[in-house]
């Protein structure tokens, strides 16, 4: 499982395995504390390196979680603002000159596909679709439906 932590990647880019984490309270499943269990490498748009984030393991069920910073939702380099003002300028028309352009298709294909599926016809009439799928446990560019 990740669990979304406040933390700046820029500053566990600078600082490494020195980077401060603060442990999480408990597992949620057992309730008991959780021990350290390595770090993972993580892949950033704005970093030329990988980062190192933490791993988390319950002593009791095992059940081993990750640590990501809350800017990101899992699997997506990007921060969810980048991706949000992506779609933004698709619906405008636009696209971001600082991205790789294949990538905002991608997110913009998933994200209209989404949107049809979960908002329904005339989603593009709502200018905050992309808020709405959040607000409804979406990830408003992602393959999953
Ligand atoms: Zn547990």
């Amino acid at each position: 499982m990740v669990i979304f932590v406040d933390v700046d990647v820029n500053e566990i880019a600078r600082l490494g395995r020195d980077f401060p984490w603060r442990k999480p309270s408990s597992c949620p499943k057992c309730n008991i504390s959780f021990w350290w269990h390595g770090f993972i490498p993580a892949y950033f748009d704005h970093l030329s390196q990988a980062v190192f984030l933490r791993r988390l393991r319950c002593p009791r069920c095992g059940a081993v979680h990750r640590l990501r910073p809350k800017a990101y939702w899992s699997r997506f380099r990007s921060t969810i603002q980048v991706i949000n003002q992506t779609i933004d300028r698709f619906l405008n028309r636009d696209w971001r000159s600082d991205s790789p352009g294949s990538r905002q298709r991608l997110w913009w294909r998933r994200f209209c596909a989404k949107a049809k599926l979960r908002i329904g016809f005339g989603w593009e009439y709502f200018p905050d679709a992309f808020d709405l799928l959040i607000s409804w446990g979406q990830i408003p560019v992602s393959s999953t439906i």
